[in-house]
């Protein structure tokens, strides 16, 4: 069985051919419509299975996709104006119509936390909470095999959990949430406000060229990682006290640091969470990179089918 399999994002729509094996038969991408997306996105799926479909026998489509999502209907309940115009895109019904084709659509976090279970970080559990980091921090959690959603699909919101009810204004509305000390951008925010205070501005940091000078132990990034660290470890230890999952995936950027910021991170959420929580929760990093979404939008197409 081969699944048609897109990761629907602001700048580009990644795409696969995925055999019910896991192997990767075909990948590429494109660029997102950057008008009307409710009607350009779904017509530029269709044209695409449509060329695809000229080398492979397509059976479904997965679809992983930026914004809110109501994976019964396969249709997008709001996106912001990153993808402009998008909020009440059907996907499905357009699928179904223009191609006869069954399709499954989840939000881009949920999905990236099926790949990581299906062939990634998360190969073989049953149970984990993934925590993303980027501009925000998102959040998905899987029980006994299957996403965790909610009343309202709403559920795995980790990034506004509050760490400091007196803390900064966040974008939601509420003070103090997790994503505005622990998230890349709160890393490189952070840093570039400790660099000019210091009289070293660096108005091009990245989270990647600020990692480097904590290796190379720059005052500056090592106290901006440090305080990062610690407020990490503290929404951790929140999830790990609700939740008990046992593995956290933790995906985005800074999961390129591999192994040696996974044990700063453990030895700092080792003094947070109480101890039977602390001794058996294992902190990983994602694994499949830019490779989840699509993964996980093959394994919820081909799940969706069997049932
Ligand atoms: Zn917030």
């Amino acid at each position: 069985m081969n699944i048609a399999c897109f990761d629907i994002g602001g700048t580009f729509i990644k795409y696969s051919v995925i055999n019910e094996k896991g192997e990767i038969l075909l990948k590429d991408k494109f660029s997102t419509p950057k008008e009307n997306c409710r009607i350009e996105i779904p017509k530029a799926l269709v044209e695409r299975i449509k060329d695809i479909s000229n080398y492979f026998k397509i059976d479904a489509a997965g679809i992983s996709t930026a914004g809110q999502v109501d994976s019964d209907k396969g249709e997008i309940v709001f996106a912001t104006e990153n993808l402009p115009g998008y909020t009440g895109a059907k996907i499905s019904e357009h699928l179904r119509n223009e191609l006869n084709l069954p399709s499954y659509v989840e939000n881009d976090v949920n999905a990236a936390a099926v790949g990581e279970m299906w062939m990634g970080a998360a190969k073989g559990k049953n149970n984990f909470a993934c925590i993303t980091l980027g501009t925000g921090i998102g959040g998905a959690i899987v029980i006994d095999g299957k996403l965790y959603k909610g009343i309202n699909g709403g559920a795995g919101e980790f990034g506004h959990m509050s760490i400091n009810e007196h803390g900064e204004n966040c974008t939601c509305g509420f003070q103090g949430c997790f994503e505005r000390y622990s998230s890349t951008s709160a890393l490189i925010r952070r840093y570039k406000a400790e660099a000019e205070k210091a009289g070293s501005a660096d108005e091009n940091a990245t989270g990647e060229s600020i990692m480097k000078l904590v290796r190379e132990g720059n005052n500056t990034a090592v106290k901006v990682y440090k305080d990062f660290l610690a407020h990490l470890a503290t929404g951790i230890a929140n999830v790990v006290h609700i939740l008990d999952p046992g593995l956290i995936v933790i995906g985005g950027g800074i999961s390129a640091q591999g192994q040696s910021f996974i044990n700063e991170l453990e030895e700092v959420f080792k003094t947070k969470a109480m101890k039977a929580y602390a001794d058996n929760t294992e902190i990983v990093t994602a694994q499949l990179q830019n490779d989840a979404g699509v993964y996980g939008a093959c394994y919820l197409a081909l799940k969706n089918m069997i049932e």
